[in-house]
């Protein structure tokens, strides 16, 4: 058990749920029918774009992520731009896209809502829901978020401390729903060359305070590609339990997040350093249930070739 000042006991005192379980230990959380559980000590790794831009985008980046040892797969269809003219996402009509993707690789599905409104057709389709950044504090949506049983990703707020980040997760667990996974993505600091700072000193303690899982997102963390393996690497040695990584086909023409996204060979490349470090902290990457995935895409996967 970490060794918590008064202070500190008294501030994260109303965080009971998020904070309940044996400290250092984790609750693993099945994801999908995949077989895979994030907290079973294994490296989870979730790829994929920014956005589903197109069928082809998507489906060619699925493919690469999932030959380089992907099982989760990304995507966003509601995008929270900060500008109303970038491009916003496919919306709704980009769900059929997740599950074809879902079905063709076997891969468990993330995709961000965000808005309540949103959640009830999400939950049905989506594996995993994201709150994003900017709505970590949205409270109406993660009290919606709470009356559903689909595992949440709750990325840390732009300038959230760690309290509030817990408080927030609180009200998801508080209204019924378990699942609860925390994303650290980096936090606004002065410093603008990294687009954010990664705080890979909130993943370490949390995996002390919490039971909760824990994931980083070095992508949007440092907003360059070229930082984002080494970002990656010191999270897995940090004790992430998943890593949550943007690529794309053609990262140069990506219609969002392109300076961060790794292309396939880079993250080919990546995952075999992941690899490496894993075994050396006793640890492995998770990995697909290979008869389940045949089985599903035997029977449910119309376009396969
Ligand atoms: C994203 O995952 O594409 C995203 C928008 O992340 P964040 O909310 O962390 O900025
Ligand atoms: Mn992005």
């Amino acid at each position: 058990m970490v060794s918590m000042s008064i202070v500190e006991e008294k501030v994260l005192s109303e965080a009971r749920l998020a904070l309940r379980g044996i400290p250092g230990q984790r609750s693993p959380i099945s994801l999908g029918d995949t077989g895979v559980k994030i907290g079973d000590g294994t490296l989870v790794v979730v790829a994929g774009p920014c956005a589903v831009e197109d069928r082809v985008q998507f489906f060619e980046t699925a493919a690469a992520v999932k030959e380089a040892g992907a099982v989760g797969l990304r995507g966003a269809l509601f995008k929270p731009r900060t500008s109303p003219y970038s491009f916003q996402g496919l919306g709704e009509k980009g769900l059929a896209l997740l599950i074809e993707a879902r079905e063709r690789t076997g891969m468990f599905v993330v995709t961000e809502v965000l808005s309540s409104a949103e959640v009830p057709l999400v939950a049905e389709v989506s594996d995993v829901i994201q709150v994003g950044s900017r709505n970590m504090q949205n409270f109406p949506l993660l009290r919606t978020l709470g009356a559903v049983s689909c595992p949440v990703i709750l990325k840390r707020g732009l300038a959230s401390t760690i309290e509030e980040w817990l408080l927030a997760a609180e009200y998801i667990l508080a209204g019924g729903n378990q699942n609860v996974i925390l994303c650290e993505r980096g936090i606004r600091t002065y410093e603008k060359m990294t687009r954010n700072t990664l705080d890979l000193g909130a993943v370490a303690l949390l995996q002390k305070l919490s039971s909760l899982p824990v994931m980083t997102d070095p992508s949007h963390a440092c907003g360059r590609r070229d930082l984002v393996p080494d970002l990656a690497r010191a999270a897995l040695a940090a004790g992430s339990d998943d890593l949550m990584i943007e690529v794309h086909v053609h990262p140069e023409d990506a219609l969002s997040d392109g300076e961060q996204s790794l292309n396939p060979k880079e993250f080919m490349v990546l995952m075999q350093e992941l690899r490496q470090i894993a075994a050396a902290l006793g640890r492995r990457i998770a990995t697909l249930d290979r008869i389940a995935t045949l089985e599903r895409s035997e029977t449910r996967d119309p376009y396969r070739v």
